[in-house]
């Protein structure tokens, strides 16, 4: 709640000028006639005085004035706000308080804000439970998406698995990923949408800027409540990426048994076998990869998609 007191001195001061004589008593009869103001007053008449009610007229002035500006659309002035009359001192005041659209508009951004995001795709901010396409091919990947979030919601502090969603590209992984989230930030719970290769691009580029830039970020994604780690495999990982940051992150999310998803467009085995076991120079390592696939096991669960391919439709 905010008060304009300048407003109301400044309105005091045009008023109290009496070479406004004539407009000043038609000003004071379009106030005392106003409907709000007469059932304000009607309302609290024991509280009031004759006198208080003659000095309350540049707040009542001001208070009609803000209400029609606002029913017209003309409100420049403290947007979002709108005017009530309140007894204060023995007189009455106009005070402001945050609009039903304002207060609306505040809890979404809340909601929002519970979704952090890096290498979200823009189309993809706002994707829907609700929107998603149920063909036979998905409803098994909706169903476990749902049974996830009822199950997660409900219980206090019980290990939920994440899903590991395969499939080939544009089937809707990375869409369904972002709506689960956008439903879990609708409930209050806080997450985070990272496409891997761009997390893994950032991380790169933090090295060296100093402040413990990298651990911080690190952390952030180590310790969210639910993570969604979107299009693993899509691009060959150095063994720092791997090992440093993707094997920390899984190491430490396991460990404390926080929910975590993927997509890819590899299966399990194949992640293993084509990905992870490989690193960017080409060694092969198969028990890093092994290591790495106990820890994806241990926090999703497999579940193909299939469908049309939807991009660019
Ligand atoms: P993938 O991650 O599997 O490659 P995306 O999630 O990027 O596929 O989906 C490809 C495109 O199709 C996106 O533009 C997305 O908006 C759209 N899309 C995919 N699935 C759905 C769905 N179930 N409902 C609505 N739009 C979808
Ligand atoms: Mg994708």
């Amino acid at each position: 709640m905010i008060r304009l007191e300048n407003l109301g001195k400044n309105m005091k001061k045009m008023l109290n000028k009496s070479n406004l004589n004539n407009s000043y008593q038609q000003i004071l009869q379009k106030v005392y006639n106003d409907e709000d103001v007469k059932k304000f007053i009607n309302e609290h008449r024991s509280e009031l005085t004759d006198v208080a009610i003659k000095k309350s007229a540049s707040s009542l002035y001001e208070f009609i004035n803000k209400r029609d500006n606002m029913k017209n659309g003309r409100d420049q002035y403290a947007k979002g706000y709108e005017p009530r009359l309140e007894i204060n001192n023995h007189l009455i005041e106009v005070t402001y308080q945050p609009t039903q659209a304002m207060l609306q508009a505040a809890q979404q951004q809340t909601i929002k804000n519970n979704v952090q995001a890096i290498g979200l795709a823009k189309n993809l901010k706002d994707a829907k439970l609700d929107d998603f396409y149920q063909e036979n091919e998905r409803i098994d990947a909706l169903n476990n998406a749902l049974n996830f979030i009822s199950k997660y919601e409900n219980s206090s502090n019980g290990f939920e698995q994440g899903i590991y969603l395969s499939g080939s590209f544009g089937v809707g992984k990375s869409y369904l990923l972002s709506a689960i989230a956008n439903k879990l930030a609708n409930d209050n719970v806080k997450s985070m949408f990272i496409h891997f290769p761009s997390f893994a691009t950032k991380m790169k580029s933090l090295i060296g800027s100093g402040n413990n830039s990298v651990a911080d970020e690190l952390d952030r994604v180590k310790t969210v409540p639910v993570l969604m780690i979107d299009d693993i495999g899509a691009d060959s990982m150095s063994t720092w990426i791997r090992d440093e940051i993707l094997g920390v992150i899984l190491e430490y999310r396991m460990q404390n048994q926080l929910p975590t998803f993927f997509s890819s467009n590899f299966s399990m085995e194949q992640l293993e076998e084509e990905h992870l076991a490989v690193n960017a120079k080409g060694d092969y390592e198969p028990l890093k990869a092994k290591r790495l696939m106990e820890r994806i096991h241990f926090l999703a669960r497999p579940i193909e998609m299939g469908g049309e391919n939807r991009r660019n439709r």
